[in-house]
C-alpha cells in the first residue's frame, strides 16, 4: 500500500530522504519544500550527496510554509569494495568535522567525471563530460544521475533507469570505480555534528545474508543508530525484511522516498508505506 509513513501519536507524515540542486535533484530547495507542501509532508529532511549547502534555503522556505526541516546529508562511503550510502539527520551542518569531511568526499567528484567521460567516448559516447558538467548545478557535485540525464536526453537510452543498467553501473562502459569515505570516517562526521547515522536503502546492495549481516554489523560497531527501512528503493516484501534488521541490530528505523525530480520514474516526496508498528521511528523523542 503507497500511503504515507507517519507518527503514530499526531499523523504527521515525514520523508527523511530528499535531493536538491544541491546535488542531482532537480528542484532547488525551495522548490522542493513548496512541493512538499502540497504532498502534505509536514517534516523533510533534505539529504544531498556529500552536500549540505541547500539545507539554509530550505529552512527559510519551510519557515515561511510552515513545515519542519530536518538538516541532512548522504554521504558515499567505500565498505568491502561495494559503495554505501550513509544519510545523516539531524547534522549541525556549521560543524567544521562534517564540513571538511563532505569536502573532501566531493573533492574526488571532478575527476571521476572526466574518467567517465573518457570512458564513454571510447564506446561512441562523446561529450558526456562536458553534458554533465553543463547539467549539474553545483560544480563541485557532478554525479551519475547528471550522466544518466545527459545520455537520455541525447536519446542513447530512452529512461533514466536503463541509462543506469546499461553505461552507469559495475560492469557498464561508463562505470569507473572511485573510492569514498569510509563506513567509520563518515558515521563519525555525523555523530560529531550531533546527527544520527542512518543506513540508506540496504536493500539496493545486492548482496547475500552473510555480507548484509556484517556491513550492519560493521555500521553498529561504528555508532549507527538508524537504518532506512521505508523506502522508495524497497519492495513491499522488503519493508518487513529490514524491519526485522533494525530489530536485531537495535536501530532506529527511518522513511523516505529518495525523491530527485518530477517524472522521472522515482517516487513522489512523502508517497511511502507505512512504518511497521514493530519499529522505534528515527523521530521518536525529538
Ligand atoms: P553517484 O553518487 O555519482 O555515484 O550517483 C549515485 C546516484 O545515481 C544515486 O543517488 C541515484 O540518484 C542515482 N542512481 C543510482 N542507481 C540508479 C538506478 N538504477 N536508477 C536511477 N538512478 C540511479
Ligand atoms: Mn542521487
Ligand atoms: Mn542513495
Ligand atoms: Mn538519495
Amino acid at each position: 500500500m503507497i500511503t504515507s509513513c507517519f507518527s503514530r501519536k499526531n499523523r504527521v507524515i515525514f520523508d527523511l530522504h530528499s535531493h536538491s540542486t544541491a546535488s542531482d535533484g532537480v528542484l532547488s530547495p525551495r522548490e522542493l519544500v513548496v512541493r512538499a507542501v502540497a504532498q502534505g509532508v509536514q517534516v523533510l529532511a533534505l539529504t544531498d550527496h556529500d552536500e549540505t549547502r541547500g539545507v539554509v534555503e530550505a529552512e527559510v522556505a519551510a519557515r515561511e510554509l510552515g513545515i519542519d526541516i530536518v538538516p541532512g546529508v548522504e554521504i558515499s562511503v567505500s565498505w568491502s569494495g561495494r559503495t554505501v550510502h550513509i544519510v545523516g539527520l539531524y547534522v549541525d551542518i556549521s560543524h567544521a568535522g562534517l564540513h571538511a569531511g563532505l569536502q573532501a568526499n566531493r573533492s574526488g567528484r571532478g575527476d571521476r567525471a572526466r574518467r567517465m567521460g573518457e570512458a564513454l567516448a571510447k564506446v561512441g559516447i562523446p561529450g558526456a563530460y562536458e553534458g554533465a558538467y553543463t547539467l549539474a548545478p553545483n560544480k563541485e557535485l557532478i554525479s551519475r544521475t547528471h550522466f544518466a540525464r545527459f545520455l537520455v536526453a541525447k536519446g542513447y537510452v530512452k529512461d533514466l533507469k536503463s541509462v543506469f543498467k546499461k553505461f552507469l553501473i559495475k560492469g557498464k562502459p561508463g562505470y569507473v570505480s572511485h573510492q569514498w569515505a569510509s563506513l567509520e570516517d563518515a558515521v563519525r562526521w555525523i555523530r560529531a555534528a550531533g546527527g544520527i547515522a542512518v543506513l540508506a536503502h540496504p536493500g539496493r546492495y545486492n548482496m547475500g545474508r552473510g555480507k548484509m549481516a556484517a556491513l550492519f554489523a560493521d555500521f553498529k560497531a561504528a555508532g549507527g543508530e538508524a537504518v532506512e527501512v521505508v523506502t522508495a528503493s524497497h519492495t513491499p516484501d522488503q519493508v518487513p525484511v529490514y524491519a526485522r534488521y533494525a530489530l536485531e541490530y537495535g536501530l532506529r528505523a527511518s522513511c523516505g522516498s529518495d525523491f530527485h525530480a518530477p517524472g522521472e520514474g522515482g517516487r513522489e516526496l512523502g508517497r511511502m508505506p507505512p512504518m511497521p508498528v514493530a519499529c522505534e521511528p528515527v523521530w521518536s523523542g525529538r
